[in-house]
């Protein structure tokens, strides 16, 4: 684990070596949540977003599987939180967004995960930025909350 200030903005550095590293972060962060929190995730297409979802589902107690929701933007799971999970690739524009009416779920009591975000504005997100590094390995940078990654 690596922690460092940039510009007062705390980014927390974790390096996973593994899917089920990915999962032990997920649930770290899961375990930090309690509604209302919208969670960005960037990286290359195979970086692990999807993976790193499908962890956070898991730790929340989703019983469903997490699949990739492509082609309708966004697919919801029943846990101890609700969880909207967003892919927003093949969205154009924000507009899009807003007629789909898929920016109310930004302000319901669940918990909005988004890869490829489009909205122009979401107030407080936990910005995470995944990068592959090789095969197996990748890294995880975090910000918009303050984990303590000493547990895993
Ligand atoms: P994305 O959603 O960013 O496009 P996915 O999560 O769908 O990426 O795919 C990531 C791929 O990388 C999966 O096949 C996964 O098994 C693999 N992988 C290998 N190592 C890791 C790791 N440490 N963390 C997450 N995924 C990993
Ligand atoms: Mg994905």
């Amino acid at each position: 684990m690596d922690e460092i200030v940039e510009n007062r903005k705390q980014i927390i550095k974790y390096i996973s070596k593994s899917v089920e590293d990915t999962y032990k972060l997920a649930k770290i962060l899961s375990d930090r949540l309690s509604g209302g929190e919208v969670v960005l995730l960037s990286g290359d297409l195979g970086a692990g977003k999807t993976t790193f979802t499908k962890g956070l589902a898991q730790s929340l107690g989703v019983d469903e599987t997490v699949t990739s929701p492509t082609f309708t933007f966004m697919k919801e799971y029943e846990g101890r939180l609700r969880l909207y999970h967003f892919d927003m690739y093949r969205v154009c524009d924000e507009d899009e967004l807003y007629e789909l009416g898929l920016n109310e779920y930004l302000y319901m009591n669940g918990v909005c995960v988004i890869e490829w975000n489009k909205f122009e504005d979401v107030p407080k997100p936990i910005n995470i930025q995944v990068t592959s590094l090789d095969d197996d390995k990748r890294e995880f940078a975090i910000s918009g909350i303050d984990l303590d990654l000493s547990k895993i």
